[in-house]
C-alpha cells in the first residue's frame, strides 16, 4: 500500500513503524474471508483490509477522521485471524495498537464509554476487586433499568456463580516438584482468572509438580497488563508490565528460571510481546526481551516433559468426547493450534474440532462487555458449531473463551484441567 507521510510525521517512531507495516499490505483482500466481523456485517469497513485503509487515514490525515472511523476500528476483536491468513505477513496487531493510541487522542469517547473503560481498567486486573464487583453487579442488575444501554448489556455478562478467590497468586509461593526436579518455572497466576476459575491454576501446579517441575509464583506479577492495554489505559498497562518484569527478573537472578508459564493464552500473547512493546524503554527493554523469550504457553511446556509417565492407565470416563475450541490468542496470536489437540488425545480423550474453528467466539478480552451485540452474534455461531460436534465437554486454553462459551449442558474447561483429570486430579466442575 502506498503511504504519503510527511518527513515531520515520520520523525515520530510510532508513525515510522506504522509506515513500514502499511507498505507491506498489498490490498489483496485474502484476509477478508477469515475476519469474523466482516463475516457478520459484510461491510468492508469491518474487515482487516478496510481497517488498514482507515488506520492509514488516522495516521496520515487525522483531520479526515470521523466517529464512524472509530466505530469500525473499535469493532475489531483483535482476534488476529487476519494475521494467520495474510500472505504478506502484515503486522496488523502492532498497526492496530498504534492506530488506536492515536485515535484515542483524536476522537473523544462518550461519557459512558469512558466510565466503563476506566472502571474495567481499575477493577478487573485486581482479582479481589473483580470478585467484589461481581457481587455488586448482582445488586446492580435490580437497577439496570436506570442505566445506559451499554452498562445494561455489560451486566448481563456477569457470572451467576461466585467462586472462592484462587489462593495461588495471592502471595509469593513455591510449589516443589513431586518427583526429581527437572525444571523450575514461574507461573503467571493472572487476575480475572483467579476470581472466575481458581481451578485452572490449581490444575496447572498439580500437573507440573507431577512432571517434576518446581513452580514459583510471584504476587507482584499479578496481571500481564493486556486488558488495560487493549482498552487504551496506557499508564495502568505500563505499571502492570513493569511490576511483572521486575518480579520475574528478580526471580531469574536469584533462583533461575527455565521458563515463564502462562495458562491464559490472551495473557501469553501479551507477555510474548513485551520485548517489542518495551523496546524503547532503556531500563526495561533487556528484561522484557528476556521475559518474552522465556514465556511459554502451558501446553508448550508440557510438550517438553514426559506426559505419558503421569497418565492414569485407562482413559477417564471411558474416553470422553471433547470438542477443542482453539482460542484466537493461542492459534492466531501464538500460532499454537495442533499441540493442545495432541496433548488431549495423548491424555485419552476423543477430541473433535468444531466447524469454522478459526473464527472468534466473541469474548476477546472485554470486547464482549464493550461490543455486546457483535460478541453475542459470534457466541451464538460458535455454540452452534460446538453443539454439532456432539461432544460432552469443550476444552479451551483461555479464560475469556471459557467464560463466554460455558453452559450447564456443555461445560467448558481449560485443557490443563483435562490433563490434570487424566493424571489423577479431580474431575473438573
Ligand atoms: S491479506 Fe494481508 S496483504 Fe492482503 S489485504 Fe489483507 S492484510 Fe493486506
Ligand atoms: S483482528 Fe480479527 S476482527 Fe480485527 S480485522 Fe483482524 S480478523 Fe478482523
Amino acid at each position: 500500500m502506498q503511504t504519503h507521510f510527511t518527513a515531520d510525521q515520520l520523525a515520530d517512531p510510532l508513525i515510522a513503524e506504522a509506515d513500514g507495516i502499511l507498505r507491506n499490505c498489498v490490498h489483496c483482500g485474502f484476509c477478508i474471508a477469515t475476519c469474523p466481523t466482516f463475516i457478520v456485517t459484510g461491510d468492508e469497513r469491518d474487515s482487516p483490509r478496510g481497517r488498514i485503509w482507515m488506520l492509514r487515514e488516522v495516521l496520515e490525515s487525522p483531520e479526515t477522521i470521523t466517529t464512524d472511523t472509530a466505530y469500525h476500528i473499535d469493532r475489531c476483536l483483535g482476534c488476529l485471524s487476519c494475521t494467520t491468513t495474510c500472505p504478506s505477513g502484515v503486522d496488523y496487531p502492532h498497526l492496530l495498537d498504534i492506530g488506536r493510541e492515536k485515535l484515542n487522542e483524536m476522537v473523544p469517547r462518550t461519557f459512558t464509554d469512558r466510565v466503563m473503560r476506566q472502571m474495567l481498567g481499575m477493577i478487573i486486573p485486581h482479582s479481589g476487586r473483580f470478585r467484589a464487583m461481581i457481587q455488586l453487579a448482582w445488586v446492580g442488575r435490580l437497577f439496570s433499568w436506570a442505566m445506559p444501554t451499554a452498562m445494561r448489556a455489560a451486566l448481563t455478562k456477569i457470572p451467576a456463580q461466585l467462586k472462592q478467590l484462587d489462593p495461588i497468586g495471592g502471595k509469593n509461593a513455591i510449589f516443589p516438584a513431586n518427583t526429581k526436579q527437572v525444571k523450575r518455572v514461574a507461573l503467571l497466576a493472572g487476575c480475572a482468572q483467579r476470581a472466575l476459575a481458581p481451578e485452572i491454576n490449581a490444575s496447572t501446579v498439580r500437573v507440573l509438580n507431577r512432571l517434576g517441575v518446581e513452580v514459583v509464583v510471584r504476587a507482584e506479577a499479578h496481571c500481564c497488563g493486556a486488558l488495560a492495554h487493549h482498552i487504551g489505559e496506557a499508564t495502568r498497562a505500563h505499571d502492570a508490565i513493569r511490576a511483572a518484569l521486575l518480579a520475574w527478573h528478580d526471580e531469574i537472578r536469584t533462583g533461575g528460571l527455565d521458563a515463564i508459564v502462562v495458562n491464559a493464552s490472551g495473557c501469553g500473547t501479551m507477555v510474548k510481546d513485551y520485548g517489542h512493546m518495551m523496546k524503547d524503554d532503556p531500563e526495561l527493554a533487556p528484561i522484557a526481551k528476556m521475559v518474552s523469550d522465556a514465556c511459554v504457553d502451558v501446553s508448550e511446556l508440557i510438550d517438553k516433559l514426559d506426559l505419558e509417565s503421569i497418565l492414569l492407565p485407562a482413559p477417564v470416563e471411558g474416553r470422553s468426547k471433547v470438542a477443542y475450541h482453539s482460542a484466537c490468542s493461542l492459534q492466531h496470536g501464538q500460532k499454537i493450534h495442533d499441540l493442545p489437540l495432541r496433548l488431549l488425545r495423548q491424555a485419552g480423550f476423543d477430541v473433535v474440532q468444531p466447524l469454522n474453528g478459526h473464527l472468534c467466539c466473541g469474548s476477546a478480552g472485554v470486547y464482549n462487555l464493550l461490543q455486546p451485540k457483535m460478541a453475542d452474534e459470534l457466541k451464538a455461531r460458535k455454540l452452534e458449531s460446538l453443539d454439532k460436534t456432539g461432544a460432552q465437554f469443550v476444552a479451551a486454553g483461555n479464560i475469556g473463551c471459557i467464560m463466554q462459551l460455558d453452559r450447564d449442558d456443555l461445560p467448558v474447561w481449560h485443557t490443563i484441567q483435562f490433563i490434570d483429570w487424566a493424571s489423577g486430579g479431580p474431575r473438573p466442575h
